[in-house]
């Protein structure tokens, strides 16, 4: 399954959900608005992989959080077309170049604690994975991200790896009976958020089957996060992490 990006589409879905939570709108600048969706469905990727970690209990060698990156890229590079693969790509880039130029971003010693590997960092290993999985098709797209060309001379093999490691996991995943698929939490639908999920949801449900029901939900926060909860075995996005992307891009 190959999808095509309609996220147009979805943008301009009315909003009419009520509820305690705010709904965020996306900007009407399109690029703006491409950038924030694409990157809320980079972020659910990852935050998918997680919740496969989870589920699953799958064994992790090495960070989680490099790992549900490398999950991120399969799947834009499986689900999506080529023409969309590139651009949700490189939204997801563009965020960790926008959030490694925000000031004072390395002052506090705290980054270099943090569980995530480095903005920077991330940037180049989802840039080098996309090429990788696709490297004829993707030869100006690594230049024109810069991925240097002593990196990108292995992602090949690194992609190769990682798809393989992933899909040696998530053996026994397909849907049918016995397994659940993802949900959207009930009431959001209207909320432009929401409704760009639920479109992942059903394009997910359509390759992988669980032995838990995930639940994602649209909520406000109180900070710019994206999560996994294994107690509640949802994938929260906050409405304060679009918030967040749409600020980045507006500063630069
Ligand atoms: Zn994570």
């Amino acid at each position: 399954m190959r999808r095509l990006l309609m996220i147009s589409a979805v943008l301009l879905g009315l909003s009419s959900a009520a509820g305690a939570d705010s709904i965020y709108e996306f900007p009407e600048d399109e690029d703006e608005a491409n950038f924030i969706a694409n990157e809320v469905i980079a972020t659910f990727y990852h935050e998918l992989g997680h919740a496969f970690i989870d589920v699953l209990a799958l064994p992790v060698l090495g960070k989680e959080e490099d790992a549900a990156d490398t999950l991120s890229v399969i799947l834009m590079n499986d689900i999506w077309q080529e023409d969309a693969a590139a651009e949700i790509l490189t939204s997801d880039a563009t965020s960790y170049a926008l959030l490694a130029s925000q000031p004072g971003r390395f002052d506090d010693e705290q980054i270099f604690a943090d569980e995530h590997s480095l903005d920077i960092q991330r940037y180049y290993n989802v840039v080098c994975l996309f090429y990788g999985a696709n490297p004829e098709a993707r030869a100006q797209l690594a230049q024109d991200l810069e991925l240097p060309a002593d990196r990108a001379e292995r992602c090949p093999d690194e992609y190769a790896l990682a798809s393989e490691s992933w899909y040696a996991m998530l053996d026994g995943t397909e849907p049918g009976p016995g397994n659940h698929g993802l949900e959207m939490a009930p009431g959001q639908e209207g909320v432009p958020l929401a409704d760009l999920l639920a479109d992942e949801v059903a394009s997910l449900n359509e390759s992988f089957g669980l032995p838990e029901v995930i639940t994602v939900v649209v909520a406000d926060c109180g900070e710019p996060n994206a999560f996994y909860d294994p107690e509640q075995r949802s994938i929260t996005m906050c409405n304060e992490y679009a918030e967040n992307l749409q600020d980045m891009w507006e500063a630069e």
